[in-house]
């Protein structure tokens, strides 16, 4: 049966019991009062009928004691016994009464004849005839009295018997009724709950995943429908999973076939840092089995293949999400060749659905070969370098030459002549900084870049880089803001690096910054480190391009001052070879602060 029917049949009931518990009150509420009403009514008029005659018959024999000639006053009486006898004969109730009323008529009918008789009654005539029939009618009389006294006691036993079988029936539904309605109240709402229990847990388990879930559809009910359709369902999901799983195999077989055909070195690690894929070229250069380092945790690998160990040694400290990190190329022998590959690192972040924030999956590491382009890069480095070696030589013949020219010996030089003088000195100058960035950059490359450690003073080092721009700040109208904290430990540094790299910043700030801006110099002491900044207010720098401005001969904006795109470079080749850290922060339209992270003492 039907949910929607059974609970229609429950209320139904209950409903049924309410107007039955209704009606039979109401049914002996009525048979009790019926009782009482007959007890009153008729019964009742003939024991007044009784007394009245009696009174009258009694008048009457007063008369006729008293007053022997009163004949008037005795044939009154006589009517109004008569029209009371009329009303008991209309009266008859009981069983008997009949039969007693005609005799007690009879008897007072002759009575009166007896008392119209004769004109004057004598006291032998009162004794002998009218005493006896006196006591006649009053017998007859109280006969019709008890008969019908005794019936009002019956029956007021009667209304008793009722109203206690009332309750006792009454008594006997109710406590049959609260019993079933105490059972629909205590089944139904498990009844109705039970099942929905069961949904409950089964749609939990759909949602985590187990589509084999299914409930028994015991009943023919909406239940039963409801379970069936939820099995469909959970089968269909079951079905479509399997679809998809096969689905999702064969694009991760295609993918896989792709990684391999690539010829990068690529390795995909998850957010645990266990190996998930790597390229056939990968698994060639590491020289391992396949089955050995799949599924494998890449640290535990690494520890007896250097090369793993090399590929993800940034992954295995962290480091601050503001820093540019830059990986250096590795040599690896591959077919008995020396080959330099570029290191790549990319996370995998993804937004688990339902949620906000960006989620950690796994991180690929690409090795690209650029043995070939490295070459290329160093013969061109290397015609730079004899070329900017040659060119050493005359330009140190143009400044000797300069000042031989300012020398008052060799005569004295217009206004003019001054002008174009320090022009070509300028010149010069410009010609000697980028000849020697362009060797400083050869030698870093050739490995003969030499760093000599010391304990330094942090201010005194700015203090030095500054002097070296001062002519150049005047010039753009520039003033510096120096935020230095108070009691900053020794730093560990090659000094005349990082002066170098200090006085490389500010010439940029000077040249990027707009004209009469202020610029920034502050030194902090923060997480164990000793941050020294320079911020202009420039254009800034866009994020794609931030890590650009370290690669060699990199200019994102051709000023009239020219540059060689080399500073930075250098600077990151000085600071990392020192154990320090080089970066940017900026934002495009806002300026750019550029710092380095040294080790205190
Ligand atoms: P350059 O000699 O060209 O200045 P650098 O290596 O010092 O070479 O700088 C590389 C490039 O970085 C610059 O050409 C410029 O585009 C960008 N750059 C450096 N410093 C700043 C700065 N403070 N504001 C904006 N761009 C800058």
């Amino acid at each position: 049966m039907k949910v929607k029917n059974k609970l229609f049949l429950s209320l139904f009931f209950l409903f049924g019991v309410i107007i039955l518990l209704g009606g039979m009150g109401s049914y002996y509420l009525r048979w009790l009062a019926s009782d009482s009403a007959a007890i009153m009514k008729d019964n009742n008029r003939t024991l007044s009928y009784m007394r009245t005659i009696e009174e009258s018959v009694d008048e009457v024999n007063y008369i006729i004691l008293t007053n022997d000639t009163v004949k008037q006053e005795i044939s009154s009486h006589f009517d109004s016994i008569k029209s009371i006898m009329e009303k008991q004969m209309a009266n008859i109730t009981e069983p008997g009464e009949q039969e007693l009323t005609e005799k007690l008529s009879r008897s007072l009918k002759k009575l009166e004849e007896i008392c119209n008789s004769q004109d004057l009654i004598t006291p032998h005539f009162y004794s002998t005839f009218i005493v006896p029939i006196v006591h006649q009618v009053k017998d007859l009389s109280g006969s019709i009295y008890l008969i019908n006294e005794k019936t009002m006691i019956q029956k007021n036993e009667q209304a008793n018997a009722t109203a206690e079988k009332a309750v006792l029936y009454m008594g006997i539904f109710c406590s049959v009724s609260i019993i079933i309605a105490l059972v629909f109240m205590l089944g139904l709402p498990a009844y109705i709950s039970k099942p929905l229990e069961t949904f409950e847990e089964a749609i939990r388990e759909i949602a985590r995943g187990n589509y084999k879930v299914s409930i028994p559809a015991k009943t023919k009910d909406e239940y039963g429908e409801l379970a069936n359709s939820f099995n469909t369902m959970a089968a269909k999901l079951e079905e479509y999973e399997h679809s998809n799983l096969a689905k999702l195999i064969k694009e991760q077989k295609r993918l896989n076939a792709v990684i391999n055909q690539l010829d990068e070195v690529i390795l995909g690690l998850d957010e645990n840092k266990r190996v998930i894929f790597a390229n056939k070229h990968c698994i060639k250069l590491l020289d391992l089995e396949r089955h050995k380092l799949i599924g494998k945790y890449a640290p535990d690998v690494a520890t007896n293949n250097p090369l793993l160990n090399t590929m993800i040694k940034e992954l295995m400290i962290g480091f601050l999400e503001d820093e540019t990190v830059s990986y250096k190329p590795l040599k690896v022998v591959e077919d008995n060749k020396e080959k330099l590959f570029a290191k790549n690192i990319v996370d995998i972040v993804e937004k688990p659905t339902g949620t906000n924030r960006n989620v950690l999956m796994g991180h690929v590491v690409i090795l690209t070969d650029v043995t070939n382009f490295a070459e290329k890069d160093k013969a061109k480095t290397h015609f730079i370098a004899t070329l900017s070696h040659e060119l050493k030589t005359p330009v140190s013949v143009i400044q000797m030459s300069a000042e031989l020219l300012r020398n008052k010996k060799s005569g004295d030089l217009t206004e003019n002549q001054k002008e174009l003088l320090t022009t070509i000195e300028n010149n010069n100058e410009r010609i000697r900084r980028m000849i020697n960035e362009v060797l400083d950059i050869s030698k870093i490359e050739s490995g003969t870049i030499d760093v000599t450690l010391a304990k330094e003073n942090v201010e005194e080092l700015i203090e030095k880089a500054i002097e070296g721009v001062q002519l150049f700040l005047d010039e753009k109208k520039l003033s510096i803001n120096k935020l230095i904290m108070p009691k900053l430990p020794l730093i560990k540094v090659d000094a005349h690096k990082t002066v170098w790299v200090l006085n490389n910043f500010l010439t940029n700030a000077i040249r990027y910054a707009p004209k009469g801006s202020l610029l920034e110099v502050k030194a902090i002491h923060k997480d164990h480190r000793v941050e020294i900044s320079v911020t202009d207010q420039g254009a800034g720098i866009t994020h794609e391009n931030q890590k650009k401005v370290f690669q060699k001969f990199t200019r994102l904006v051709k000023t009239e001052s020219g540059g060689t795109g080399l500073g930075l470079a250098i600077s990151k080749e000085f600071i990392e070879a020192m154990g320090a850290s080089i970066g940017v922060y900026s934002k495009q339209g806002e300026g750019a602060t550029f710092w380095i992270k040294c080790l205190p003492e």
